[in-house]
């Protein structure tokens, strides 16, 4: 296991942890002044989400690189089941393949969509989205892009997900048998699940992101209160060492979507609080 204590080469930023341009939420910053920020405090690399990125993919991408970090991945596709599906869905999911693509993001993070709106449950939700990943994949392969799903908590079923687990992921992930299709593991949707370390085993080699909060002991709501690193009761650091046991070795990306706290305060605050919780608890 890697040894973050004196080193966070390896901690990279994911901008929901500023609020990501969301209306009302954080300090509003451009991308640049992020880029500049992270870099000033030695980040080794950043995420966005598309739509802070807009028609200038290609410009902020550079701006990332000629600071010396790395675009480390773009948040999302689409999603690709579900009630909330775009009608043009196969045109955006390229398109957000294409904003990875122009970002240098080597991973676009899928975050599936819930049940399909005319079944119940999740057998055949789950064969449609096996077809439009492998679907999706072919086309990301041919702009060098790897797609990660990205299992959600339970509470996010119905509406956001139809993958609770790694090992759920990883079967979809199995079926798809793709070259560049892999999950991405998330403390925040799994540190409850008993079975995580084998779940994490059986993914060896598959395991495109690692992404860091912790999980309130008191949560006050399911979608914007994630807490800081080393805040909560998630085993961090027993997380970390089963995914780099699985083979992964990239870096760790902090995303704390948090309404009530970490979006009211400075962002300089946050990005030196995150080292020094990097550095002393994951
Ligand atoms: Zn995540």
């Amino acid at each position: 296991m890697r040894d973050f204590s004196s080193d966070h080469s390896a901690l990279a930023l994911n901008t929901a942890t500023l609020g990501h341009n969301l209306e009302g939420a954080g300090a509003g910053w451009s991308p640049e002044r992020v880029i500049d920020a992270c870099a000033a405090r030695g980040y080794g690399g950043i995420v966005f989400w598309r739509r802070e990125i807009d028609e200038r993919a290609y410009a902020i991408g550079e701006h990332v690189r000629a600071s010396g970090m790395k675009v480390v991945g773009l948040c999302r596709t689409p999603y690709l089941v579900g009630r909330e599906v775009p009608a043009k869905i196969d045109d955006e999911a390229r398109a957000s393949v294409d904003m990875a693509a122009e970002l240098g993001a080597p991973v676009l993070t899928i975050v599936t969509g819930g049940t399909e709106p005319d079944t119940k449950g999740f057998s055949e939700t789950h064969k449609r989205l096996t077809d439009r990943v492998s679907a999706l994949a072919s086309y990301a392969q041919s702009r060098n892009v790897a797609l990660a799903l990205e299992p959600l908590n339970p509470m996010f079923g119905g509406n956001r997900t139809c993958l609770f687990t790694v090992e759920d992921a990883l079967t979809i992930c199995n079926a798809v048998n793709a070259p560049n299709v892999g999950i991405a593991v998330d403390v925040y949707h799994v540190w409850w699940d008993t079975r995580l370390a084998q779940s994490l085993a059986a993914a060896r080699g598959k395991i495109l992101g690692y992404h860091l909060c912790d999980w309130l002991e008191n949560t006050s709501h399911m979608l914007l209160d994630r807490g800081m690193m080393g805040d909560g009761v998630a085993d961090l650091k027993a997380i970390r060492r089963a995914v780099e046991d699985a083979g992964y070795q990239g870096l760790c990306e902090v995303e704390i979507f948090s309404a009530e706290n970490w979006w009211k305060r400075d962002p300089a605050e946050v990005l030196d609080v995150i080292v020094e919780r990097f550095r002393r608890t994951c």
